[in-house]
């Protein structure tokens, strides 16, 4: 028979995927795959389930009902001080993923290039290749994660269409700075390009770092567009509700890759995102307060048992560099051993490259309750105290 997508075809199953099944297998603890262990608030959960019964379960409209999009307004508003307009300039999309896909579906044509930074989340990629664009990937290296500043300048060039951006940062938990989107919006402007930003850690912030999305830099409303999730503001990951914030002229596009990835999003589950948009202030800024406590309790566990933790401002995740626990395999070998033989979960940060990765750095999700936390580190500790250098490489061996 004829092969099928070679691009779909050579893509692995996702990471996230592959590690918690291995956790379920194992009956680890999944700090591996990024979800809170408790459910987002309940009144937003109250207001879907009410919504669910007052007979508006038909089609929503294509860009999202009008209470969400007008709550999505009032949140650029409120909180970065830009102004939307709720009716072309908002499409709700069924979760991030599909707003970056319709995102990029919307900017590029074959031949395109694309800068995306490593490490990256991994859906980008696969995307990129999918529409015959043309990655031009810039690399950040731990442990400050600083940006490259020339070779970005050189991955940007006249076929340049789009950067893609994620701040926070998904697996290194940096924080872009204004001087940094600066630098970036700079080129985007020399370069005539767009930003396609994944900003769904926006409110997951610690340390008194603050969030900026790069639309709201001078020159930067006409080629941003702005993704949000409600699965990580409200820590109801399974509802996959997105939100794209950007110019019009962009909107109006990717309402149209929208219209043929899915078409709408559940209308209830978008009501209840809009009340919760509409939540006081003290909620928001809880969010990161809570987090950074969590990510400091298993940092502090992690540093004990001799892995080097390094700074995370944003997002649900910490890396580790696990170079000095002696362990003799990559770091996607330790991910695989310390869930079959300790009982926890990681994921391997070489996941998030597509060239040749550093191999000595794990990546835990803190967004757990602190006794799940606890147990975590009292298992890894456990293994580690108990683990010789010789049984590790045995084990590393059939890992
Ligand atoms: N972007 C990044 C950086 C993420 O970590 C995630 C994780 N879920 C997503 C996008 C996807 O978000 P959603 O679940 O809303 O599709
Ligand atoms: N964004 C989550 C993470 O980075 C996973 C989402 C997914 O499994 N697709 O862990």
């Amino acid at each position: 028979m004829k092969p099928l997508n070679s691009l779909l075809a050579a893509t692995e199953t996702t990471i996230f995927t592959v590690m918690s099944a291995l956790a379920v297998r194992h009956g680890a603890i999944n700090l591996g795959q990024g979800f809170p262990d408790t459910d987002g608030p309940a009144d937003v959960i109250e207001a879907a389930a009410a919504a669910l019964w007052d007979g508006r379960n038909q089609y929503p409209p294509l860009t999202g009902v009008p209470e969400l999009r007008e709550a999505v307004a009032a949140a650029n508003r409120r909180f970065y001080g830009i102004e939307i307009d709720p009716a072309r300039e908002v499409v709700v999309t069924s979760g991030a993923t599909e707003a970056i896909t319709a995102c990029l579906m919307a900017l590029l044509d074959p031949g395109d290039e694309v800068v995306l930074i490593e490490p990256l989340y991994d859906t980008y990629l696969p995307v990129v290749r999918l529409l015959g664009a043309v990655p031009k990937l810039v690399r950040l290296s731990p442990p400050d994660w600083a940006l490259p500043r020339a070779e970005l300048a050189s991955a940007f060039g006249p076929r340049t269409k789009a950067l893609m951006l994620n701040s926070p940062m998904n697996p290194t938990g940096k924080v872009f700075s204004a001087e940094e989107l600066g630098f970036l919006a700079a080129l985007l402007s020399r370069h005539d390009a767009y930003a396609v930003c994944d900003e769904v850690y926006e409110h997951l912030v610690f340390d008194g770092h603050c969030h900026m999305p790069l639309m709201s830099l001078p020159g930067m409303r006409e080629r941003a567009l702005r993704i949000g999730s409600a699965g990580k503001t409200f820590s109801l990951t399974g509802w996959k509700v997105g939100y794209v914030t950007a110019t019009n002229r962009l909107a109006a596009l990717v309402a149209k890759a929208h219209q043929n990835l899915t078409f709408t999003t559940p209308p209830n589950l978008q009501r209840a995102v809009a009340v919760g948009l509409t939540k006081e202030d003290a909620y928001f800024t809880g969010i990161g307060a809570a987090l950074a406590a969590k990510r400091d309790r298993l940092a502090t566990g992690l540093r004990a048992i001799g892995m080097r933790v390094l700074p995370t401002h944003g997002s649900y995740f910490l890396t580790a560099d696990v170079s000095a626990l002696g362990f003799p395999g990559d770091d996607a070998a330790f991910c695989r051993h310390i869930t079959a033989e300790a009982g926890v979960t990681a994921i391997p940060i070489s996941a998030f490259y597509a060239g040749p990765p550093p191999v000595n750095y794990v990546r835990f999700a803190f967004c757990k309750q602190d006794a799940v936390l606890d147990e975590a580190v009292a298992r890894l500790a456990h293994h580690f105290a108990a683990s010789a250098p010789q049984a590790l490489t045995e084990a590393a061996g059939s890992a």
